[in-house]
């Protein structure tokens, strides 16, 4: 059983700082008394706020960026290093969202450049894959994915494999509130760890975690976190509301622990 994981993705908010003060202390004051047990719960904020959220984040929530650059130094404007991101204490970064793959035309070639990078200054990537509508009305979801994660590990050595955690995030899934079913994402976790085992061998794949993105909600974890056995969940426009984040966080640590999550595990 691996450890679980609640990722907040905060995407392109908050808006300022008055109301990314406020987001922190509402964010304090939901936390207060409160435990959150067997689970990792990450913010990742705009890189513009990184440094209050890192100075400010309560306790026992980890600190993450929403994309990094695969150079180390040099005449890359805009862009946000990993020993910046380091210097911050972040300890975890998205890469391939899929709002950045869209918008950001990111290739998968550079979400690999990214992985890499990351690794080395050891902040854990959060790799972020999923096929489009059109791919799944094609029926090439599983290809898809497949590729995007053998294409993101290329060159990882088994080592670092298990630093990195990945995000099954249907495109379609995503800023829409549609879901895919139990079964559908389950199918999907099997494909990844099948591209994993087939890299690292099943032992390594089976440490590999593996959440769920797109239009989480609480009401919606056993649909798509508890059921498809899943070891976590990336929310997105949800975790602009602290206590939905928390109350996530709780439920995702609650959840008791399986004997069997339908995938065939090797010591
Ligand atoms: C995301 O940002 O990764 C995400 C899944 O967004 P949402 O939960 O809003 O669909």
């Amino acid at each position: 059983m691996n450890k679980r994981y609640v990722i907040g993705n905060l995407k392109m908010n908050p808006n300022s700082v008055s109301e990314t003060e406020q987001y922190l202390s509402t964010l304090r004051k939901e936390l207060f008394g409160k435990r959150i047990d067997g689970v990792e719960t990450v913010v990742t904020p705009p890189s513009v706020y990184l440094e209050r959220f890192s100075r400010e984040l309560p306790e026992h929530i980890l600190l993450g960026a929403q994309d990094v650059f695969w150079e180390k130094e040099g005449s890359f404007t805009g862009q946000v290093s990993t020993a910046m991101l380091r210097d911050l204490h972040c300890g975890f970064t998205l890469i391939g969202h899929s709002e950045r793959r869209t918008y950001g035309h990111e290739t998968d070639m550079e979400v690999g450049w990214k992985v890499r990078a990351a690794l080395h200054e050891n902040i854990r990537p959060i790799l972020c894959v999923g096929e489009t509508s059109e791919e799944r009305d094609r029926g090439e979801e599983a290809d898809s994915v497949s590729k995007q994660v053998t294409l993101a590990f290329h060159e990882v050595s088994p080592l670092m494999a298990e630093r990195i955690l990945v995000a099954y995030e249907p495109r379609w899934a995503i800023g829409t509130d549609a879901t895919p079913e139990s079964e559908d994402i389950l199918e999907m976790r099997i494909v990844i760890h099948r591209a994993l085992a087939e890299l690292y061998g099943p032992a390594v794949a089976d440490k590999i975690p593996v959440l769920y993105g797109g239009s989480v909600k609480a009401a919606l974890l056993d649909r798509v976190c508890f059921e498809p056995r899943m070891d976590g969940v990336l929310v997105g426009r949800e975790s602009l509301y602290p206590h939905e984040l928390i109350r996530i966080a709780q439920s995702v640590g609650a959840y008791g622990v399986s004997e069997s999550d339908g995938i065939e595990h090797h010591s």
